[in-house]
Parts: structure tokens; sequence; C-alpha cells
């Protein structure tokens, strides 16, 4: 139906600027320059390097290729920026960077000025937006950008191996900044003290540079279209879903009778009401950290022992918390959080088992409540191979000095990164929380002008330690449960989904403490009919019930932590490219299962491979669809209207001759 009637892309200098020609497209006139933040030294102590700003003018033949380099040469790296004009119509900028010895970098970006009035992009909600000032697109945002968006528009495609783009919208300018790495888009924060008590004084610092080593490269491709192409954006989620709601829960207020409790919604495991609800009836999964010792119980206090004949009120009080902790089971824990037993009590091990198999994420809380030594978090590490455990959560990373956000992330006797790499651990809990709010999604869609970066690499952050490891933020809930259960309201949940949000709670779902006690208005955990049997709050399982309902709707996912990571990771190496006769390609570098994709335009079919596909969904605005992508795959995607008509992904208007009119105008570009 459309001709292919693009000529071949070309590029040419034109006063130390790029100019991208496309068939009979208006050209686009790019002022190329890197932004540089590296040092080949970090003590801890020196600030971070600043940015230094070097234009590339310099552009050099390398056969078909465009190439420069900075003028001034960069200690310790070598970049490279080559331009390259293809055959079907497009051009492409690639970074190349190389360290040629060990480099600390805060940032290292290639910016494009362009003349362009206006940009738009597409949002955190994957739906379209107006620049008015700024957009920062960090992990899965999408990285579309079109320039000059009401007249002689051009496209430019970002793929998510950066760290994130930033789009600046000037009176008559529009600054794309690539960000290759950006310590900005992963954030690390660790406890500068290591003390005996959480509540001795304790400093955050941030670490601002990541180090690259001799040999180790970063690169990119930026692709550039003429026109106004319809982005073709790849969504977060798999099934087409459209928001994520993950629970990570921290050992803390563990016993082996409430985590029966929370599991099978009774902690009585011979009932035959047990399973019948809590998460393994409602078949929900979650990230459940756990110790692998709870060390020694704390030592009994002495009011413990016998009591006088007649009771003061204070000694009523503690003889009520004795018949608590023996009714529930729930021995009384020490600062550190020891004294109850977890995987050491052989009744909440062989629980984590089945809860293994229902598909639950079994994960450290560091090894022990109490600081450990490399060979206790070896051990522990080993233990939890069982389980098949890759996300690995601080507990007390202040008084725990081999927390990774504390002396963990360092090499040496108490860094814990290199075990942590051993053992193929891809996720860890960044230590960074922010505060309950209704408003569940942590990507913060109204916050379009920064990066909200939620799960994210983190970068090699000392010496020999690993580059691949993967951190998380989330949102704390340890809070009063009713403020807990107006937090998870259905209209918040609603939001959540409209916005195509994330939401990573960080929970003590088990929490339930002695009536009357300083903490007993957060229990999510009552006393149940049975004398000593504990069971949720039903308004805890009504908020499971809720889950349970939008994921057999499939609009939420409740994923482990491990696996919203793994989707990420395998979507982050998913890249999109438009095909001049109209189509797109998406290639999957890894295996994708349920992959899914968003096009802002409602009542679309789907071609895949030439197949119509069965899984496409039409919404108000845009038309969804989901495929299985195997590693290495390349699949062609083609987009038919409600006629049955091919819509052309870079033409979109269905009208491209009208375009080219437009186009057609005399402009002076200089
Ligand atoms: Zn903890």
């Amino acid at each position: 139906m459309f001709g292919d009637t693009t000529a071949r892309a070309e590029a040419s200098i034109v006063s130390e600027a790029v100019e991208l020609h496309s068939g009979q497209s208006e050209p686009l006139l790019l002022k190329v320059r890197l932004r540089v933040a590296a040092a080949s030294q970090n003590d801890g102590k020196s600030s971070p390097p600043p940015t230094s700003v070097l234009p590339l003018t310099n552009w050099k033949r390398d056969g078909e290729d465009w190439v420069s380099e900075p003028g001034s040469k960069l200690a310790g790296l070598q970049v490279k920026v080559r331009l390259r004009s293809q055959a079907d119509g497009h051009s492409e900028l690639l970074v190349e960077t190389k360290a040629t010895a060990p480099t600390w970098l805060r940032l290292l970006s290639l910016e494009l000025e362009s003349d362009s009035v206006g940009a738009e992009v597409g949002g955190r909600d994957l739906r379209p937006k107006k620049v008015t000032s700024r957009a920062a697109l960090s992990g899965l945002d999408p990285k579309w950008v079109i320039l000059r968006p009401d007249q002689k528009p051009w496209t430019i495609l970002v793929d998510d191996d950066v760290d994130g783009v930033k789009v600046q919208v000037l009176p008559s300018q529009v600054l794309v900044q690539a960000d290759l790495l950006s310590s900005e888009s992963r954030p690390f924060v660790f406890f500068q003290q290591c003390t005996d008590h959480w509540r001795a004084p304790n400093r955050k610092a941030s670490l601002e540079t990541r180090l690259l080593q001799e040999g180790e490269t970063l690169s990119t491709k930026i692709v550039a279209y003429a026109g106004g192409a319809m982005p073709l954006l790849k969504a977060r989620y798999p099934e087409g879903r459209q928001a994520a709601f993950v629970i990570t829960d921290h050992a803390d207020q563990t016993t082996s009778g409430t985590l029966h409790a929370l599991a099978g919604g009774t902690s009585l495991v011979s009932s035959p009401r047990f399973g019948k609800s809590g998460f393994l009836g409602k078949g929900l999964p979650m990230t459940k950290a756990l110790w692998f010792r709870s060390g020694e119980p704390a030592p009994a206090a002495s009011w413990a022992h016998p009591p006088r004949p007649v009771l003061s009120p204070f000694q009523k009080h503690m003889h009520s918390l004795v018949v608590y902790h023996s009714r529930y089971e729930r021995p009384q824990v020490d600062p550190s959080g020891a004294g109850r037993p977890q995987l050491d009590d052989p009744a909440l091990a062989e629980l984590t088992v089945r809860l293994h198999r229902a598909g639950w994420e079994i994960s450290p809380h560091s090894a022990t409540p109490q600081p450990d030594d490399r060979d206790s978090t070896e051990e522990a590490l080993r233990f939890f191979e069982q389980y098949n455990a890759k996300t690995w959560i601080d507990h007390q990373p202040y008084t725990n000095c081999e927390a990774l956000t504390n002396r963990g992330f360092q090499g040496g006797n108490e860094g814990i990164a290199d075990l942590l790499d051993r053992h193929k651990y891809r996720y860890a809990w960044s230590g960074i929380d922010v505060p309950a709010s209704p408003s569940l999604n942590l990507l913060a869609p109204q916050r379009i002008d920064q990066y909200v970066p939620v799960v994210y690499p983190s970068g090699r952050l000392s010496t020999g330690a690993p580059s691949n490891l993967w951190l998380f933020s989330t949102m704390m809930t340890y809070i009063e449960s009713s403020r807990f259960f107006a937090l998870y309201k259905k209209k918040s949940l609603d939001q959540l989904e409209k916005e195509r949000g994330l939401h990573i709670a960080h929970t003590y779902l088990e929490a339930f403490h002695p009536a009357g006690s300083k903490f007993a208005k957060r229990n999510l955990m009552q006393a149940g009919k049975v004398p000593g049997e504990i069971v949720p709050h039903p308004r805890l399982e009504q908020l499971l019930s809720q889950l349970q309902s939008r994921v057999a709707k499939g609009t939420l996912w409740v994923p482990t932590l491990q696996q919203l990571g793994d989707h990420f990771r395998a979507m982050g190496q998913v890249t999109v490219r438009l095909q001049n006769d109209g189509s797109a390609t998406v290639h999957a570098e890894t295996a994708v299962t349920a992959a899914t994709f968003v096009v802002p335009r409602p009542g679309l079919s789907v071609l895949i491979d030439g197949q119509p596909l069965q899984t496409v969904r039409s919404g108000k605005t845009e038309t969804m669809f989901y495929t299985d992508l195997a590693a290495g795959q390349t699949a062609k995607i083609e987009l038919r209207d409600a006629k049955q008509r091919p819509v052309h992904l870079l033409k979109p208007m269905g009208a491209p001759t009208l375009i080219a009119k437009s186009n057609r105008v005399h402009v002076v570009v200089r």
C-alpha cells in the first residue's frame, strides 16, 4: 500500500554541526556535545567530579560514516561518536566509550541541540505528552522524542541501554540529553557509621560515582526518523497488565504462628481452614525476607520469675504479656529483633518450602538480626540457595555493619557485594523508602521533570563489587493499621492502574503486638476464635481479595521482586525500530514472556510476522497487545485500522502526501 519512496538517509556537516536528511523531509540540524564528569580516584571524601562540556565539532569520514572525538583528552576514557545513515531512510548516532584505566564516572552523556520549537514524549503512563520545560525518562520510561511536532517533525528514539534521556525545551531550541551513565538515575545511599543501637546518631551519604574498570565499555545508539512517527511503546508489565503491586515483607515481625496465618489464613496448620484464605487461598505471591538464624533469644526479664501473690497494675500488665508471649509462641525480642526463631524453627522452615513451591520468593533479611561476619553471610547465602533466592534485603543497616547499605557495598572483610555476586544475586533493597501515601505509584508520573528511579542497575559501587546488581526502592507501610488499610483503598488501586504505576511495598504484615502495647495499633494480625489461634485482620483479607480480583481481571500484576526485576531487565533489552514500509520490528536480546506494547491509537488490529495476533485490546485512546519473544528473535509488527487498511507508523496520519506537502514549504535551515 505504501510505496518505498524514501531515499537513503544522508548526513552532512554544516558549520561543525550535523545535518540529517531523509527524502523530502526538512533536514534536522543538530549540535552535538558530550557532558562528562569523571575522576580517576575515589577516596569517598572528595567532592564528586564536576561536569565538562565537550562540543563535537571535528567530524571526519570513516567509510560511509562520520566520526568525531572530543578535542581535549579525557583521562581514562575513550569516547567516539559515529553518525551512520541507513539505506532505509533513518540515521543513527552511535556512542562508543571504553575505559582505558579505572575511572569513576558521575555522568557520561551525549547532548543534541536542535533548533526545534516544542517537543513531545511518551509519559510514564505511556500516553503522549507535550514537554513544557523538562522531561526526564529513565528505566523503562518511553524514550521517544518528537522534535518540531507542529511542523517539520523528526522522531528521536533512544534504547533502554542508557540510564535515561532528558529533554529540555527552550524558546527556540530543544536539548536532548542521552545519559549513558548518570548516578542521578541510580541512587545509592549508605550509612557512614556502624552503631550499637538503632537510635544512635548516624548519617547517610550518597555515592555519586560508579566505577568503570579498565576495558569496560558503555555504548548506545540514538535513532532519528524523519517525520512525527507514531511510537510503538514498550510497556513495563507483561500480558497487557496496567500496573504492578509488589510486596517485600521484612522478617522483623515474623514468627511461625503469624507466618502461617498470613500464608494460610489461620495459624492452625492442621485446621481444614488452613490455605483457604490468606495469600495461599488467594493465589498471591510475595517476596518474604527471613532470618536464616534469629540469634539467641533475648535474656528473660526479671519480672518473668515467680509472681508474688498480690500483683501491682504494672506486674499485672507484665503477667498478661507473659501469657500473650506463651499463648501465641511469640517470644519477646531484643532491640536487634533477635529472640524469635525463624528458619531455625523447623515448622517455619517447612512452611517456607511450601510457600516457595506456591511461587513466593524466600529471601535473606541479612543473615541474622545481628551483625554478621562474612562466614555467617556466606552460610546464609548457601542456605537460601534451596529457594533460588536472588533478592537481598538489609536488616537494620545502621547497626549491621555488613549491610550492603552500610559497609557491605565495599570490598574487604566487611564487604558482602562480592558474596552476593558469587551467589548470583540480582536484586538488593536500596534502603530508600518513600513515606506511606495513597498515591501508591512510586514512578511519580507528576514528577516527569526528574528521574524517578525505582528499580535500577546499581553500577559498580566499589573496586571488587559486581556491576550487574539492581537496586529497588519501596514505600514504607509500617503504620497504624487504619492508615494502612486507607492507603490501599479501591480508589488508590484504580489510580495505580490508570497511571500504569508501580508499587513496591515495604511491609510487616505479621505485626501482632500485645493489646495495649505501643505498637498494637499497627497490628495486621489478630486473635482467632480458637484459643491461641492467630488470623489476619479481616481488612487484610479484603485487600488480598481486591488484589486477587484485579489479577484475575488482567489489570494488575502481583509478582515477586525477582519476577518484576527479571521482566524489567528483559524488556530493557527489547529494541523497537520503524521500517520504511510502515511496519515496525521488535528485537529481543533475551527471552521475554508476554512482552506488551502500546500504540496511542485505538481500534487497531495487529499482525506479527504476517499472522493476526489474538492478544490485542483496545482502550479509548490506544491499542495494546502482547506476544512472547524468544532470545534473539526479531518480529515484524504491522498495524491495521478498523477497515483493515495498513496503518503507517512513520506516516501515521494516513495521508502521507499531506505531510510531504506541508514539509515542502521552503524554510532555510541554518
Ligand atoms: Zn528488618
